[in-house]
């Protein structure tokens, strides 16, 4: 159970807490606080901080600018300090909220609204989704003066030990912040690519893990900053190796047990299981808009590093767009590979469960799960496993979202209207743009 209002006030007094960040995320995916003195710490927990909403991308026109912050309780705590002058400077605590009109109804254009929004519609059908991430990052080197680089920060590779690992360290010192901000930490490792590194933390209710996945990324940042490096969550920083995924697990429980599992049925899995996988298949190519919504996104998502290209299920090889995981019982689930961390967390696991919800819906049937590696068939045999390709880059990711009526809706047209035209003009200007490989391959040739 959360904290009350008051046992906040009594906590942010007996730990002499300075400020109080009240955070929530705009549509595009950007955390965004409010940070308020000791004297409005009642007010604040009241829910009666008001923000302009105008000035936050794709909020509200100026007309209707002030929206209301409120905080969901147990989302209290108080950050470790970072560094010595932040300690001096006293303690700071936070509170996720949920963004309120000035009447108090829920805003349509609030990312944590939408999630709630599916998160109701599961639990009308009698379902919680869990969900846990594997999100990939870099360190990289800052040169002299502050300014990020590509360089990576070291030259190992998967699993690899120190001293090779100049990341270890950095790695257990983000591990231990995250430790004391009450996340249990799973596995931190250092991933495929020089430079690249993985931290799991567990899996919870689907509202709690993006939410975690929001303060992971400000808490790697920032540990990184501390040593004077860049933590990038960019989908693929540096051509030719492999890029940053979020793999993301699902299931859903009902009544205190998983359902998904069920051992007589086909890989162990149950109806519910093979529908939800289906849902998932049938959107993957719109949901893809959301999930990996950067240009650079799309350049992860090609053959050969780890990442999936193909619309398909697999319950041994990782080609596929979905793995299951060789667990059964309570830990059965489905692996999405496709989503990136460079994503907005609250709808990229509002878009999958709406379209895993949708698949139990319409009774959808998964083709058959495939399990060689799809990387090595050739498009007839793919066409033959009715084996699709993700969009192969944002315009198209865009298009397709656009005529997907069920993550239509579950977006609300406020939020999908003003992320479709966001990216549009994304595309735009990277279309308009003369790049490096272009002068490179061209410019002494033709
Ligand atoms: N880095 C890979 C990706 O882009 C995933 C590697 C793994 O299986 O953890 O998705
Ligand atoms: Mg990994
Ligand atoms: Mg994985």
């Amino acid at each position: 159970t959360p904290p009350t209002r008051d046992q906040i006030l009594q906590q942010l007094q007996e730990a002499e807490v300075k400020f109080l960040r009240l955070q929530f995320t705009d549509i595009l995916g950007t955390t965004k606080n409010v940070e308020v003195p000791k004297s409005q710490f009642a007010k604040a927990l009241n829910g009666d901080v008001t923000f302009d909403g105008s000035a936050v991308e794709g909020f509200t026109r100026v007309e209707e600018s002030d929206m209301l912050l409120r905080p969901d309780l147990g989302t209290f705590l108080i950050y470790p300090q970072f560094s010595r002058e932040e300690g001096e400077r006293g303690k700071v605590a936070r509170l996720i909220c949920d963004v309120a009109l000035p009447d108090g109804t829920p805003f349509d254009g609030d990312p944590r609204q939408v999630l709630k929004r599916q998160i109701a519609r599961a639990q009308a059908m009698g379902f919680e989704m869990f969900v846990g991430t594997e999100p990939e990052f870099f360190l990289f080197e800052r040169s002299p003066s502050g300014v990020g680089t590509t360089v990576t920060h070291d030259k190992a590779g998967y699993f690899d030990l120190a001293p090779i690992d100049k990341g270890e360290r950095i790695r257990r010192e983000i591990t231990n912040k995250l430790v004391e901000m009450g996340f249990e930490i799973e596995a931190a490792h250092h991933e495929v690519s020089p430079g690249q590194h993985e931290i799991d933390f567990r899996y919870a209710p689907a509202l709690e893990t993006a939410d975690r996945i929001a303060t992971f990324k400000f808490v790697v940042k920032r540990v990184a900053l501390e040593y004077g490096l860049l933590a990038s969550f960019l989908p693929k920083p540096l051509p030719g190796v492999n890029g940053s995924g979020m793999h993301c697990h699902l299931s859903l429980f009902k009544g205190g047990s998983n359902a998904f599992a069920d051992p007589g049925g086909e890989h162990g899995l149950s109806r519910t299981a093979q529908q939800f996988i289906a849902g998932l298949l049938d959107h993957a190519g719109a949901m893809v808009a959301i999930t990996n919504p950067l240009v650079n996104s799309y350049k992860r998502l090609v053959p050969g590093f780890e990442a999936p290209v193909n619309v398909a299920w697999s319950t041994s090889n990782r080609s596929a767009l979905i793995r299951i995981p060789a667990k059964r019982g309570n830990s059965t689930r489905a692996e999405v590979r496709m989503p990136d961390p460079s994503c907005n967390p609250y709808l990229a696991l509002a878009v999958m469960l709406a379209a895993g919800l949708d698949g139990i819906e319409q009774d959808m049937e998964p083709a058959p799960a495939i399990q060689r590696n799809i990387f090595k068939m050739t498009v007839r045999e793919k066409r033959h496993h009715r084996v699709k390709e993700l969009p192969s880059d944002l315009r198209e990711a865009v298009d397709e979202l656009e005529k997907d009526d069920v993550l239509r809706r579950a977006l609300g047209e406020h939020v999908l209207d003003h992320f479709v035209e966001a990216k549009r003009a994304e595309w735009r200007e990277y279309n308009a743009t003369v790049h490096a490989w272009e002068l490179e391959r061209y410019l002494d040739l033709i």
